[in-house]
């Protein structure tokens, strides 16, 4: 089957656009995946490709994540993304971050931007300057908004109780094991939660300082990147980045439950029915994950205050439920049954 460009993750985005400029050395993408909901709203990655080619797929795949994140969140927002790719000669500086601002504003608030892998609080600030398209800044006269990074963790932890709910009929992560990938932002509060609850945590990361790190605050065990996935766990919970679950790391899982944060944890569709037919509970990455998003759309809305933001993650592990009991009724698996859901709230069905 031939695809629109010739590129297998276009899926009908509604404007897709690049950004070069010498002077500073940007190099961007910003991907609208959809706008039926609201605004397109979306982080900025920072990230190292070694094709300039990757940071399309990214932008388009991580894009219409939001989407549907966006929609299974309840938000008032459509889905869109943007990568800005890192060079050994192109430093992440303010004209660079001044000039992506500007490519945001000039969308005239169909995208509005915020955190992503590489970026920080301070990197929205310098966008801020440039544009009003920007969420993720630090709190301003309000209790919500800046780093989404907690916020996400809880809505994991939450999620992973859901699944070992479901999966193990246990009410606490008191005694269980849980495999986390990766020791960033996110990882960390997701290691700090579930800890206080009495669970015994793996920690893996390529930045071994890191691993070692959290692993000594939480009394954890330091595992190699390696293993991480295919530990004997209860729980294996990606917090690195995507496409980790695929044919040859889903046969080699051990754990009954995969819930992380990770966007984009399945290489392909087949991947979600591998999990399945494994008899694995898949906790739908876009779906668990955005408790960060709940977080900074509330801030960039202005529709609330910190007990909304907590009330609307609190409505996490209850949509994973909806998708969990939906999957075992209709024999589909729980990431398909995720999308078609998706697909209905943004009228793509
Ligand atoms: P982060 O950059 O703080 O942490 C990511 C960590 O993963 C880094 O420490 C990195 O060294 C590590 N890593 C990379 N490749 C690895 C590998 N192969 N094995 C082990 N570790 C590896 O990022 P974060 O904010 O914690 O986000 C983690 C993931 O969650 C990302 O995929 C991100 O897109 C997703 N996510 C984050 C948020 C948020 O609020 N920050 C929200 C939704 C989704």
């Amino acid at each position: 089957m031939t695809t629109p460009w010739g590129l297998p993750d276009f899926d009908e985005h509604e404007d897709v656009h690049f950004i070069t400029n010498d002077e500073c050395g940007l190099r961007a993408v910003i991907a609208v995946h959809s706008t039926h909901l609201g605004p397109a709203a979306g982080g900025c990655r920072f990230w190292h490709y070694a094709e300039d080619e990757e940071a399309l797929v990214d932008a388009l795949r991580l894009s219409r994540g939001m989407s549907y994140k966006n929609a299974m969140a309840g938000l008032p927002l459509g889905g869109g993304k943007s990568v800005i790719v890192a060079n050994e000669e192109r430093a992440k500086t303010p004209d660079m971050l001044h000039a992506f601002g500007k490519a945001v504003d000039h969308l005239g608030g169909r995208y509005v931007t915020a955190e992503d892998v590489g970026m920080t609080v301070a990197d929205m600030i310098e966008i801020s300057r440039s544009t009003k398209f920007v969420a993720g800044l630090p709190n301003s006269g309000s209790d919500v908004g800046g780093d989404p990074g907690p916020h996400t963790a809880l809505g994991i932890f939450l999620g992973i109780k859901a699944a070992v709910k479901r999966a193990l009929g246990k009410d606490k992560l008191d005694g269980l094991h849980i495999a986390l990938q990766g020791a960033g932002s996110v990882a960390t509060g997701v290691a700090l939660h579930a800890s206080a609850e009495g669970a015994r945590l793996s920690i893996a990361d390529i930045d071994q300082a890191k691993a070692k790190k959290l692993a000594t605050a939480t009394a954890g065990t330091l595992v190699s990147a390696d293993e991480i996935l295919s530990l004997d766990a209860d729980v294996v919970s990606p917090c690195a980045l995507g496409a980790i679950l695929n044919e040859t790391s889903i046969a080699q899982l051990n754990a009954p439950i995969v819930a992380g944060a990770a966007n984009n944890q399945l290489a392909t569709e087949e991947d979600g029915e591998r999990l399945h037919k494994r008899g694995i509970l898949y906790a739908p990455d876009y779906v668990i994950n955005a408790g960060g998003i709940i977080n900074v759309c509330t801030e960039y809305l202005a529709d609330g205050d910190a007990s909304l933001v907590r009330k609307r993650i609190e409505g996490i592990p209850v949509r994973l439920e909806e998708i969990w009991v939906e999957s075992e009724q209709t024999g589909r698996n729980p990431a398909a049954v995720a999308d078609a859901m998706a697909q209905r709230l943004i009228g793509r069905a």
